[in-house]
């Protein structure tokens, strides 16, 4: 699930990228042995690791799997970043103009989903968007436990748990980030569900303001909080 930045399209996300496929050989896992690929949403820290080096994919992949709102709105000529805050435009145009690049090298392995198909009997995906169009979370079931890839949803624990109507600049609708921040921590919080973020969660807060969320360390210390 999701890729990670990689090295292969030419943009320097610092030494700690680019790992991916040593990581998977460190835990005992060969690239080749990954059939199934989702992507969360189609970020250059999410995507581009698809690729070994541009146009090379990683592994001989069976299926990549996004929503298709999240496609359309890279694929268009002018993605509309008007409820963005990023004040970044160079990072930025980088970014639109190499997106599709990463989307199209793809191909036919591109699965299209709406939201909230289930994949594989142990996999449901769910449209969370603002921070992107498509930006998705996973819920990974087996009978009655369930655990919850909520993706950027958080860009930062520290900041967004306490402060979940703050916003992260690089959101692609700040307001509808936080919009959706809340009703979807809602929902999990009241099911108590456990919850993992792709930006490390390494910082136990105590919220003061606003709708705020307490994370729940479990005995291991790791990091799912709800
Ligand atoms: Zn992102």
């Amino acid at each position: 699930m999701d890729t990670g930045t990689g090295t292969g399209f030419e943009m320097d996300f610092g030494p700690s990228s680019g790992w991916l496929e040593s990581s998977l050989l460190d835990a005992g896992i060969q690239p080749s042995a990954v059939t199934d690929i989702i992507l969360s949403h189609a970020h250059p820290d999410h995507i581009w690791g698809l690729f070994a080096k541009t146009a090379v994919p990683l592994s001989p992949m069976r299926s990549t799997t996004c929503l298709k709102q999240e496609y359309d709105f890279w694929m268009s000529p002018n993605p509309d970043f008007s409820k963005c805050k990023l004040n970044h435009s160079d990072l930025l145009n980088i970014i639109i103009a190499k997106t599709p690049i990463v989307l199209k090298a793809m191909g036919p392995k591109l699965h299209l989903m709406q939201g909230n198909e289930e994949l594989f009997g142990c996999i449901r995906l769910e449209l969370a968007p603002g921070h992107t169009p498509g930006h998705m979370i996973t819920h990974i079931f087996s009978g009655d436990e369930e655990m919850v890839h909520i993706a950027d949803l958080l860009h930062s624990d520290v900041l967004l748990i306490p402060h979940p109507e703050w916003g992260f600049s690089g959101d692609t609708d700040l307001d509808l980030a936080i919009e959706t921040r809340k009703k979807v921590m809602g929902v999990l919080a009241t099911g108590r569900k456990k919850v993992f973020a792709y930006h490390r969660m390494g910082t136990d807060r105590v919220p003061n303001t606003g709708i705020s969320f307490n994370p729940v360390f479990p005995p291991s210390g790791h990091s799912p909080f709800l």
